[in-house]
C-alpha cells in the first residue's frame, strides 16, 4: 500500500464525496455541518474502499480532464496523462488552422488525442484507430458527449485496416513499457490495460513497428510524432534514422523528461 501525501488525500477524498452526493466543491465546503443519507454513506464507504485497494480516482469518477477535455475513461483504457499533452501541442504547430489535414491517432484509447487536436482544429480530418473494440466505444461516446465530430473511429492492429489511406500527420502514443518495469506493479498502471501500456523485453517493440510501417501512410515531408518513455528518447531517434526519416527531434514534458521523438519523411 502506497499512501498518499495529506493534501493530495484530502483532495481525492473531497472528490469522492462530490462524485457520490452529486454536488459541486463550493458546496461540499459551505455546507460542513450536513449529514449524508445513508445511502449516500454507504456509496461513500464502497467508493472509498476501492480507492484504499488502489483502483485509480479516474476509474472510479469515470472520467479525467484532458487538454480542457472532460473525458469519459473505463478500464478498457489508458488514463490519460498531462505528459501528454506534449504530443497534442506537437501535432497543433503542425496542422494548419485553415487547410484540411489528415491526422492519424494510432491507439487512440479513450481518444484523448484525437478529441484534443480535433478539438482545436475544427477543419482537420482526424482517423482514430484501436485495436480494442472496448475502448473504441468509450472513445466514440467522448467524441458524441463532445459534440466533436470530425474524428472518425475505426478498428485496426496499428496500419492493418488503413489500406491505401495517406495521412498529413501521425500521431501516436503506443504501448512503450518494457515487460519487466518495477513501475507495473505500483499505482494506478495496475489497473490499466497491459495491452496499452507494455511491448516487449524493452518496450520498444511497437515504436519500432509503427515506425517501419508509416512510410506506405504517410504524405512525404509529413511528420510522425511519437510518445515514448522517459529514458527511450535516443533509441526512438535511432529507430528514426535507420526508417530514413529527417529532422528528427526530441521534446521535454512539463517534468523535463524528453517525452516525445518526431520526424518527416523525406522520400
Ligand atoms: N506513461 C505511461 C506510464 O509510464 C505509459 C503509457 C504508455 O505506455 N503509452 O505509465
Amino acid at each position: 500500500m502506497h499512501e498518499l501525501d495529506a493534501s493530495t488525500a484530502r483532495i481525492e477524498v473531497q472528490t469522492l464525496l462530490q462524485h457520490v452526493l452529486q454536488v459541486p466543491r463550493a458546496y461540499l465546503l459551505a455546507h460542513p455541518e450536513q449529514v449524508p443519507e445513508a445511502k449516500q454513506q454507504a456509496a461513500y464507504d464502497a467508493i472509498l474502499q476501492r480507492r484504499l485497494q488502489g483502483e485509480p480516482i479516474a476509474y472510479l469518477l469515470g472520467e479525467r480532464e484532458f487538454f480542457g477535455l472532460n473525458l469519459k475513461v473505463t478500464p478498457a483504457t489508458l488514463i490519460p496523462r498531462p505528459d501528454t499533452e506534449l504530443l497534442v501541442e506537437l501535432a497543433l504547430q503542425r496542422v494548419p488552422q485553415n487547410k484540411v489535414c489528415r491526422v492519424l491517432d494510432l491507439g487512440t484509447g479513450s481518444g484523448a488525442i484525437a478529441l484534443a487536436i480535433a478539438h482545436s482544429r475544427p477543419g482537420a480530418a482526424v482517423t482514430a484507430i484501436d485495436a480494442a473494440e472496448a475502448a473504441l466505444q468509450v472513445a466514440r461516446e467522448n467524441a458524441r458527449r463532445l459534440g466533436i465530430a470530425n474524428v472518425v473511429f475505426q478498428r485496426s492492429d496499428w496500419f492493418a485496416a488503413l489500406n491505401g489511406q495517406r495521412f498529413d500527420l501521425i500521431v501516436s502514443n503506443p504501448p512503450y513499457v518494457a515487460t519487466g518495469d518495477r513501475h507495473l506493479v505500483r499505482g494506478d498502471v495496475r489497473f490499466e490495460p497491459r495491452s496499452a501500456l507494455v511491448s516487449g523485453e524493452d518496450g520498444l517493440d511497437d515504436i519500432r513497428r509503427i515506425v517501419s510501417q508509416t512510410e506506405s501512410y504517410l504524405e512525404r515531408e509529413a511528420w510522425l510524432l511519437l510518445e515514448h518513455g522517459y529514458d527511450q528518447a535516443a533509441r526512438v531517434r535511432g529507430i528514426f534514422q535507420q526508417y530514413g526519416f529527417g529532422e528528427i527531434f526530441s521534446a521535454k514534458d512539463i517534468a523535463g523528461i524528453d517525452r516525445v521523438s518526431g520526424g518527416v519523411k523525406l522520400r
